[in-house]
């Protein structure tokens, strides 16, 4: 077997190394990651310039593109195979709700799942760096065996959560739906020591919808979350409203 591993949080984030290192009891590994963080790069793709990528040892490159790129990257020039497996994570921070579509972490997934491959995102409910990361690797290394053994779905993706505990404290995986938050954004404006105005984009802390079957509600429990996710955004409910329109 052959699993690429990519994540948002740049190639030496611990995340990162620690799936690597725990994938390899499923085959061959390659790493191909961005040089830098682009959390929240979402599915972007770099067009307007080269990309160069930096072979740091075997089997682990950095390029200077966002998680997308990397997973283009991999597939088409960088690994020896056609992978079977993308993992991408594990990321600092959990990726639930209407976040997922700004994460670089779900949208490599979904990059691979473009490309027919089949892919998982992997996220822990911490922005610690001292996070649970083994605990979490060895969850990733269960949900990838069941993928490399059963295949998914047509068209799906997983997106696993899991909860920053160590792994006698977590509650067994659940199967959850995309949660929902109620955002409330802020931008901070503040003056450069040269006197002119920057901007933040801040918030204020999400107020996520803890209903029952979610992807939230499952992780506010400390039950591991998987979600499988599918690239098609049509509101079919609405086609049908939408379609009694006089256009
Ligand atoms: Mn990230």
């Amino acid at each position: 077997m052959h699993i690429m591993v990519t994540n948002d949080d740049g190639i030496h984030a611990p995340g990162i190394l620690a799936l690597a290192e725990a994938l390899r009891e499923l085959g061959t590994v390659t790493v191909v990651a961005p040089d830098r963080e682009r959390s929240a790069a979402g599915h972007s793709l770099t067009l307007h310039s080269p990309l160069r990528v930096f072979e740091l040892r075997e089997g682990f490159y950095a390029v200077d593109g966002t998680p997308t790129d990397c997973v283009n990257m991999g597939i088409h020039s960088l690994l020896p195979v056609r992978p079977h497996l993308v993992v991408s994570g594990i990321n600092h921070g959990a990726n639930l709700g209407d976040d997922v579509t700004y994460s670089g972490t779900v949208a490599a997934a979904m990059e691979a799942n473009l490309m027919g491959i089949p892919a998982i995102a992997v996220s822990l409910s911490t922005y610690e760096r001292h996070g649970h990361f083994d605990a979490a690797a060895q969850v990733a290394v269960r949900v990838a065996r069941q993928v490399l053994a059963n295949g998914l779905p047509a068209d799906t993706f997983l997106n696993v959560n899991i909860p920053d505990c160590a792994a006698d404290e977590m509650q067994p995986p659940l199967i959850t739906r995309q949660g929902m938050r109620s955002f409330v954004g802020k931008i901070v404006d503040k003056t450069d020591p040269r006197g002119r105005k920057y901007y933040w984009i801040g918030s204020e802390e999400p107020d996520l919808h803890d209903e029952p079957g979610t992807d939230f509600h499952a992780l506010n429990r400390k039950h591991v979350s998987i979600t499988p996710l599918h690239l098609d955004l049509t509101n079919y409910e609405s086609m049908k409203i939408l379609s009694g329109w006089t256009l």
